[in-house]
C-alpha cells in the first residue's frame, strides 16, 4: 500500500516570507518519510518552494486545460510541470463554486495536467443541504464519475479528495461513520472505473478541518489514506502535527 499522503493546500495565502514555512515542513518530512508529504502553495511560489522545499512534493491548485494561447490570466499544465509542480489538485469545490467549474472541465484539466506529467488530486464533496437531503453518497459518486479521467495507470497517478462543503474552514468535521461510509461508496467507483486491483490503491483522502487535534481519529478510518488540509497546513508546526498522527 503506499503510505499516507498529508498534502497541505495554501488556497490563497502566502507570499515569499511564506518559504520558511516550506522549508520548515521540509526538513521535518526528512524525518518521517513514513508519511508523504506536499503542498500546493500559489502559482507565484510555486517556482521558489520547489527550489527550496525539495524533498516534498510541491504542486499546484488549479491549471487550465489547454496546452497554451490567448488564455489571459491562465496558467497551462505544461507551465506549472516547467515550474516544479509535481502534481495539480483539480474540481476544489471553492473553484466549482467561484469559478462555476463544471465536471467536463475539471475532467479535461486532469487530462490536461496528467499529459504534462504531472499527478492529480481529484477533489469532490456535496453541500450541507445535499446531506441533509440525504443524497450525499449519489451526489459525490456521480460528481467523481463525470470529473476522473481516463487513465491507464491511476494508482500513484491519481489521488482522490473527499471534502464535504460544510465541513471546510468551519470547524466541523464529519464524523468517522460518515467519513467511513463516503470513502467506502468512492472505493467501489474507483474499482469499477479503474479494475479491482488499480482501483484498490488509489488513495482516497479526506479534507475540512483536519487539525493536529483530530488527525489522528480520521486517519486511521477504514479507507482514508491521507488528508487534505487548508487552514491548519499554513504553519511547520500545525501541518506536521497532522502529519505525525498519520
Ligand atoms: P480547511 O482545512 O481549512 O477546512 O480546508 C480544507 C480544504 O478545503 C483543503 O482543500
Amino acid at each position: 500500500a503506499l503510505r499516507p499522503y498529508i498534502v497541505g493546500n495554501w488556497k490563497m495565502n502566502g507570499t515569499r516570507a511564506m518559504l520558511s514555512e516550506a522549508r520548515a515542513i521540509d526538513r521535518a518530512a526528512q524525518r518521517h518519510m513514513k508519511v508523504e508529504v506536499a503542498i500546493a502553495p500559489p502559482y507565484t511560489l510555486i517556482h521558489a518552494a520547489h527550489r527550496e522545499a525539495e524533498q516534498i512534493g510541491i504542486g499546484a491548485q488549479d491549471c487550465h486545460p489547454g496546452e497554451d494561447g490567448a488564455f489571459t490570466g491562465d496558467i497551462s499544465a505544461p507551465m506549472l510541470a516547467d515550474a516544479g509542480a509535481k502534481f495539480v489538485i483539480l474540481g476544489h469545490s471553492e473553484r466549482r463554486e467561484c469559478h462555476g467549474e463544471s465536471n467536463e472541465l475539471v475532467r479535461s484539466k486532469a487530462e490536461a495536467a496528467l499529459k504534462a506529467g504531472m499527478r492529480v488530486i481529484m477533489c469532490c464533496g456535496e453541500s450541507a443541504s445535499t446531506r441533509d437531503a440525504g443524497k450525499a453518497v449519489k451526489f459525490v459518486t456521480d460528481q467523481l464519475r463525470a470529473s476522473l479521467p481516463e487513465i491507464e495507470d491511476p494508482d500513484n497517478l491519481l489521488t482522490v479528495a473527499y471534502e464535504p462543503i460544510w465541513a471546510i474552514g468551519t470547524g466541523n468535521t464529519a464524523t468517522v461513520a460518515d467519513i467511513e461510509e463516503m470513502h467506502r461508496a468512492i472505493r467501489a467507483l474507483l474499482v469499477e472505473l479503474y479494475g479491482a486491483e488499480k482501483g484498490a490503491e488509489i488513495r482516497i483522502l479526506y479534507g475540512g478541518s483536519v487539525k493536529p487535534d483530530n488527525a489522528r481519529e480520521i486517519l486511521a478510518a477504514d479507507e482514508v489514506g491521507g488528508a487534505l488540509v487548508g487552514g491548519a497546513s499554513l504553519t511547520a508546526d500545525s501541518f506536521m502535527g497532522i502529519a505525525l498522527a498519520a
